[in-house]
């Protein structure tokens, strides 16, 4: 992504009912009412609420597996949004704003500029802004996302592909030590607001490659951090350059349950069970 400034952004957005399929649904106000009155609009889940998911249409990252690569044929300069029309896009009955793709990192600073004019807008009502990313941003960006975040009741969602950076490499294309830099620096802030959830991490279980033994150094590594982390494991579907891998399999993902759990974490379970394949 070349030219992108914070005011001018490749992106599209659409509004999502809630509850949503949101990987943090299961520990957020969405989707459970958690933080009500301050983060909630209700005690359970926000029914009659929306999410804007908002979709930036470029990545740092170059995996192997992506499970949202048409975003690389979508971006065309003369497509590119302003921040204000996208905060535009934030009415009554939007109650939190996600953003992903691609990745939002390429193009973080539109996404601040956005969300800093939403709040300006919805100054007197709850508006949740979160971030679902592979977290690997100039580390002073993360400062503006995390006080968007937390001072809203939203979240930062990191996926943490593999904890083997050899491995990394090989099926994202880079180095995963910003993302474990800079989830760990996130970790300094949850004694701010421990609830509603203010990081959260995921996984994907690609088969013959993020295996018990990634998943359990990731899952230590989290639990070091904090043992309260919400991690979400998600089951592989075949795409991309990997469209001949099977889908996880329910051992395979059963096994990393229970290794994250043995690892110290209190709160995993496996994210979109819908999609796991054969029992082994
Ligand atoms: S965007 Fe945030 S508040 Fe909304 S469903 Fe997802 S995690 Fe929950
Ligand atoms: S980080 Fe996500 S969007 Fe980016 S290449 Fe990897 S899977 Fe695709």
């Amino acid at each position: 992504m070349s030219g992108a400034t914070a005011d001018l952004a490749n992106v599209s957005w659409y509004y999502d009912p809630l509850p949503t399929n949101c990987v943090a649904s299961w520990v957020c106000p969405a989707g459970t009412g958690v933080g009500y009155p301050d983060f909630a609009y209700c005690q359970e889940a926000e029914y009659g609420y929306k999410n804007l998911a908002v979709f930036y249409q470029a990545c740092s990252f170059d995996c192997l597996f992506c499970q949202n690569w048409h975003f690389r044929y979508l971006s065309r300069k003369e497509d590119r949004v302003s921040a204000a029309k996208l905060a535009r896009e934030v009415d009554k009955y939007t109650a939190c704003v996600c953003y992903f793709g691609g990745d939002p990192t390429p193009q973080l600073p539109h996404s601040i500029r956005a969300s800093r004019l939403m709040r300006a807008q919805n100054k007197n009502r709850i508006l949740r802004i979160c971030w679902e990313t592979n977290g690997s941003m100039h580390p002073a960006l993360l400062k503006s996302m995390v006080e968007l975040s937390l001072s809203s009741g939203g979240c930062i969602k990191f996926d943490l592909k593999a904890w083997d950076e050899g491995l990394h490499i090989a099926l994202c294309g880079v180095s995963n030590k910003r993302t474990l830099e800079n989830f760990h620096l996130l970790g300094q802030y949850i004694p701010q607001r421990p609830s509603p959830p203010f990081l959260v991490a995921s996984t994907l279980l690609v088969p013959g490659y993020v295996d018990e033994e990634e998943v359990g150094n990731i899952a230590t590594f989290v639990a070091a951090i904090s043992p309260d982390i919400p991690y979400v494991l998600l089951a592989f579907h075949p795409q991309f350059m990997m469209a001949d891998l099977p889908t996880t399999s329910q051992r395979h993902a059963q096994m990393c349950l229970e290794v994250a759990r043995a690892k110290g974490l209190n709160k995993v379970r496996i994210g979109n069970l819908h999609l796991l394949g054969a029992a082994y």
